[in-house]
Formats: structure tokens, C-alpha cells, sequence
């Protein structure tokens, strides 16, 4: 079974101390089942703590937050779980944060979570290069329509070398995606497989572009749930920044991530739509582009209820009709 990993996988250490946030801090975190019995069962401080502030809902357990933090936060920056019974100790969540897998049953894809300071450093600066590839003893099951998946990994490939190319302003190969997700949303279903024509694309995008309005994407994302104190005053005050190579980056990352998710429901266009949103939104907010994304990150896309609302508001919202969404990168 193959199994990739960016290739900056293992260039990713905790940085702890030194981290401008805290994956303890604002998340409730969720205790898998066999963590959340062996905590529930310890004697002693540790354990009368943990009975205390573990508890279920919706047949889930998860960490209650107390004044902004995991409650086994510790003043000198440490977990208390970790510190007093070793990391093994620690739940599933704790233990693998920020790495990400994406199992597809016959192959897996494993990533970091740009909601991390760190791993978004990491990611939004690391240059475009292959993946790194461990292929595994076993041959499991495909999970999914094979078909479609050979569909959404070759349109995935184009839009990743499209998006690495380099040789034009950022704002049109953000416009060159929007147009070949449509293309590749076609060839999903069933269209022929035909080669991009960006300058042939970059001509329709700009005859289609109408003004867009950076406010009302604010807005928007102002009307769904919200974590910080921080990310609700961003979305006041927009600082207007600028497309850079960190926003290619993003683009790059989000595409890694989300792409082949539309074996589930065949809905390609979508999600491109919602990585165009996701990178106009961190270059609308402005500031210091890693900080940024990283924080969109948090509460975007550690948050399902978000996620799906702008997978909806893709298709749905005024703000977000292709026109005007060209209108926001060719203006
Ligand atoms: S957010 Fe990342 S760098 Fe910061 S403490 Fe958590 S794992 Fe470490």
C-alpha cells in the first residue's frame, strides 16, 4: 500500500515554548474511547482532576475548556497528562496533532494542519517538490469509485503543476484554477480528458470578471462561527493585503488537501470555489500572510459546521458567483 507525505513531513517538531499559539488553547479537545477509560480510571490528583472536567456528549468525550485552555495546560507550558505519565499517555488527538491521514482504504495520504503555527510555517514556505513516497506490505481494498478517482488524482496533478508554474502574477493562476475546476469538474463527469489552455482561459476569466466585493466576503465569514476574539476583530478590520507566493502556497495546500474529497459526492467545483474563497479571504484579512492562514485554519477548517457552510455558499451566496470571484483576482 503506498502511503505519501509532503515533502516536509519530518522537518516538523513541536515548538512548544515558543509557539505564538497553543493547539491547548480555544479547543475542546475530543478523547478517543480508549484514553477517555484509562483517564477516567487513574487514582490519585491526576485522575479526581480528569473525572472532573471529561465529559460526553453526543456519545463523545472531550476536554471541557476552562478561562481559555485545556485544563491540563500547566502554567510552565506542559501538559499535565504528558508530564505525569509519559507521552504514550496521551489521547489520539494530542498525540497526532497537526498531522493529518487521509485514508482511502488502498492508499493513504498524510499531511500537517496548517491550523499549527509551526506546520503552517512549514507549509507555506516550503518549495513545490514531489512527495515523499513508503509503500507498505498489504494491498486493502479500495474504498471509493475507482473510475473517479483516476479522474480527480490527474486533474489534481494539472491544477498542482498549474499552481507551482510561477510565470505569471499570482491573481491569474488563482483565476486559472477557479476556470480548470470547471474544466476538471466536467471530466469528472465524463467529459472528455482534454489538455488546459490557460491563455484560452485567461481570455474567458477576464471577459467574465465583474467587480467582486471584498466586504461582502467578510461579511460573510463574520456570520459563521467564530472561535477568537482575534479572528472576529480581523474580520472587522480588514487590512486589504495583497496576493503573494504564500498565497500560491495556500492554494497548494488547500488543493493537496480537499481535492480527491469529491470522490464522496462528486462535487469538484465546490471545493475549488471554496479553496478561491479561502485564499481571497487570508489576502482580504491582510497582515502577516503565515499568521493569517494560520489562524483562517483554526477557524475554518478545524471547524466542520464552517467548512460545509462555505462548501455551500460556494454555489449559493452573491458574493461568491464565478463573475465575481474573477472580478476579486482580475481586477
Ligand atoms: S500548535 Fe503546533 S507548535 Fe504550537 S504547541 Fe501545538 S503542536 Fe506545538
Amino acid at each position: 500500500m503506498l502511503i505519501t507525505k509532503p515533502s516536509y513531513y519530518y522537518d516538523f517538531s513541536c515548538i512548544a515554548g515558543s509557539c505564538p499559539d497553543s493547539c491547548c488553547k480555544e479547543w475542546a479537545v475530543q478523547v478517543d474511547a480508549a484514553s477517555a477509560e484509562r483517564y477516567r480510571a487513574l487514582p490519585g490528583a491526576l485522575g479526581e482532576r480528569l473525572r472532573e472536567v471529561l465529559h460526553t456528549e453526543d456519545g463523545e468525550t472531550v476536554m471541557t475548556i476552562e478561562n481559555g485552555r485545556c485544563p491540563m495546560w500547566r502554567q510552565d507550558g506542559l501538559c499535565r497528562i504528558q508530564a505525569e505519565l509519559g507521552e504514550e499517555a496521551l489521547c489520539k488527538t494530542c498525540r497526532e496533532f497537526p498531522r493529518l491521514t487521509h485514508d482511502y482504504g488502498d492508499f493513504v495520504e498524510m499531511g500537517l494542519e496548517l491550523s499549527c503555527p509551526e506546520a503552517a510555517r512549514l507549509i507555506l514556505t516550503a518549495a513545490p517538490a514531489p512527495d515523499i513516497r513508503e509503500e507498505i506490505p498489504g494491498a486493502p481494498e479500495a474504498e471509493y469509485d475507482t473510475d473517479a478517482m483516476a479522474v480527480l488524482k490527474a486533474t489534481r496533478e494539472t491544477a498542482l503543476n498549474l499552481l507551482a508554474e510561477g510565470n505569471r502574477p499570482v491573481s491569474e493562476t488563482l483565476a486559472l484554477l477557479l476556470l480548470y475546476g470547471c474544466q476538471a469538474q466536467g471530466e469528472l463527469d465524463g467529459d472528455e480528458i482534454r489538455p488546459f489552455d490557460a491563455d484560452a482561459a485567461l481570455e474567458e476569466a477576464t471577459a467574465l470578471a465583474k467587480s467582486g466585493d471584498p466586504q461582502a466576503v467578510t461579511d460573510f465569514f463574520s456570520g459563521l462561527e467564530i472561535l477568537t476574539p482575534q479572528w472576529e476583530q480581523r474580520l472587522k478590520e480588514p487590512a486589504y493585503g495583497t496576493f503573494s507566493p504564500i498565497t500560491l502556497a495556500l492554494a497548494r495546500y488547500l488543493t493537496q488537501r480537499y481535492w480527491l474529497q469529491a470522490v464522496s459526492d462528486y462535487d469538484l467545483y465546490c471545493r475549488v470555489k471554496f479553496i478561491l474563497i479561502s485564499c481571497l479571504l487570508v489576502s482580504v484579512l491582510g497582515g502577516d500572510p503565515i499568521a493569517t492562514a494560520q489562524l483562517y485554519s483554526k477557524e475554518i477548517e478545524n471547524n466542520i459546521d464552517n467548512v460545509e457552510a462555505i462548501l455551500d455558499a460556494a454555489y449559493a451566496h452573491p458574493a461568491f458567483t464565478d463573475d465575481r470571484l474573477l472580478g476579486m483576482l482580475l481586477p
